[in-house]
């Protein structure tokens, strides 16, 4: 691994609005994220967190500051640069999972591929493997309609590794699920992040769920106030991890 960070936020700031209005939502977020870690993004509401994700998804622009990713000074380029950026080395998740509805979860899965214009072939085949990897093999033609939250947050998690992409952003991925679909999405991002070396970066409120992360980062009105690693991220026992396709199987039977 190199010694440069991938990701670098270096005294960003963000203001919103102008005149008696404005509001400055971060403050000088100082932030280095090695290749392979895994960081949980804390902090009360309107500290700063979504503002920080939309920044580091490159959505948006620091109003000062420098985003430095993979070498590459990302305030500095223009809207369409970062759209290419986005589409080569992220993957985006969310907590309202944002499939399309009436859609099968393959097509779904492939929607990224075919804005790439990827052939045909290579898509069903890239789907259909991102969609295992997830334990949800043989669903491939279920519509969001008819899958459980979990399994649709899961369809979420294949279209966003379905472009082999260097970090996965994650904001409140496990908002809308009860507490064993929680888990078994936070294994399945601990999985992506140990096995593939996926970078993943996500919003959570829940401890329980950040316990997962390598590293535990809180926003506290705009800056980062606390940055401690996790030496014991938790995992699902390999019993529980073992059961996970046959329990997607249930959930929607
Ligand atoms: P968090 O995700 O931690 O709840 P946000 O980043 O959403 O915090 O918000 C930080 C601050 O910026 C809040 O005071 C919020 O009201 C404000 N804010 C966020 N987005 C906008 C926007 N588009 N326009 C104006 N103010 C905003």
């Amino acid at each position: 691994m190199s010694d440069t960070p991938l990701i670098q936020l270096k005294g960003v700031t963000k203001l919103y609005g102008e005149g008696a209005t404005a509001l400055l939502a971060l403050k000088g977020v100082d932030l280095s994220i090695e290749a392979g870690d895994f960081v949980a993004i804390m902090g009360p509401s309107g500290s700063g967190k979504s503002t920080a994700m939309n920044t580091l998804g490159c959505l948006d622009t620091p109003t000062t500051g420098e985003y430095i990713f993979n070498g590459v000074h990302v305030e500095k380029l223009s809207r369409d640069q970062r759209a290419l950026l986005r589409r080569s080395y992220l993957g985006f998740v969310f907590q309202g999972f944002n499939l399309l509805a009436r859609t099968s979860a393959q097509e779904n899965v492939e929607l990224p591929l075919l804005y790439r214009g990827e052939p045909t072939k290579q898509r069903h085949a890239a789907a259909r493997k991102a969609l295992e990897s997830v334990g949800l093999g043989g669903w491939e033609h279920h519509t969001p309609a008819e899958l459980s939250g979990g399994q649709q947050q899961r369809v979420a998690i294949a279209r966003a590794i379905v472009t082999e992409p260097a970090v996965l952003l994650a904001d409140e991925p496990t908002g809308n699920l009860d507490t064993q679909r929680s888990h078994e999405i936070m294994h399945l991002l601990w999985k992506l992040n140990i096995d593939r070396g996926i970078t993943v970066l996500m919003v959570t409120h829940e401890a329980d769920m950040a316990a997962y992360a390598k590293r535990i980062v809180r926003f506290v009105d705009g800056v980062v106030a606390h940055d401690e690693r996790n030496p014991h991220p938790a995992a699902l026992s390999t019993t529980d991890a073992a059961a996970l396709p046959e329990t997607s199987q249930k959930e929607a039977a």
